[in-house]
């Protein structure tokens, strides 16, 4: 097995969609990025590639090609979800930690619990969607952070 670790910052900003797991949130601001800027979605790729020691996001979709402008951050999973199976790996189990003084994410953890199950084809036990604040001691209102860390297993042949 190998086991990887992802962590990604996003400001928040006006007259910007909040999408975090691919679940679009009623909320008055949205993450400034060059894709939809889903960062939780981020940080899980940023923990396969990791595991797998094959570099990060910013190398494999670089913000500097316009291919990738507003690009939906689960088609970039699902194409992070075939290197992984091509290389071998399944997603043992994957713990995300999002990290937002608002909005309120507790209406929303379930959802993006069955759409990151529904990506991997795996079960939703095996996703785990956590939410937390700091406190206002660190990002503040000003931006979302996440973790994510995954477990990969070795298909047998
Ligand atoms: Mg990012």
């Amino acid at each position: 097995m190998r086991i990887g670790h992802g962590y990604d910052v996003h400001r928040l900003v006006p007259e910007r969609r909040l999408v975090l797991c691919g679940e679009v949130m009623s909320y008055e601001q949205g993450l400034l990025g060059h894709s939809d800027a889903d960062v939780a979605v981020h940080a899980l790729m940023d923990a396969i590639l990791g595991a797998l020691a094959l570099g990060d996001i910013g190398h494999l979709f670089p913000d500097s090609d316009p291919k990738y402008k507003g690009a939906d951050s689960m088609k970039l999973l699902a194409k992070v979800i075939g290197i992984m199976c091509g290389n071998g790996y399944a997603l043992g189990n994957a713990d995300i930690t999002i990290i937002a003084e608002k909005p309120k994410l507790a209406p929303y953890i379930e959802k993006m619990r069955v759409n990151l199950a529904n990506a991997f084809n795996c079960d939703i036990s095996r996703i785990s969607v956590k939410a937390t604040t700091e406190e206002g001691l660190g990002l503040g209102i000003a931006g979302i952070g996440a973790n994510a860390v995954v477990l990969l297993d070795e298909i047998e042949k």
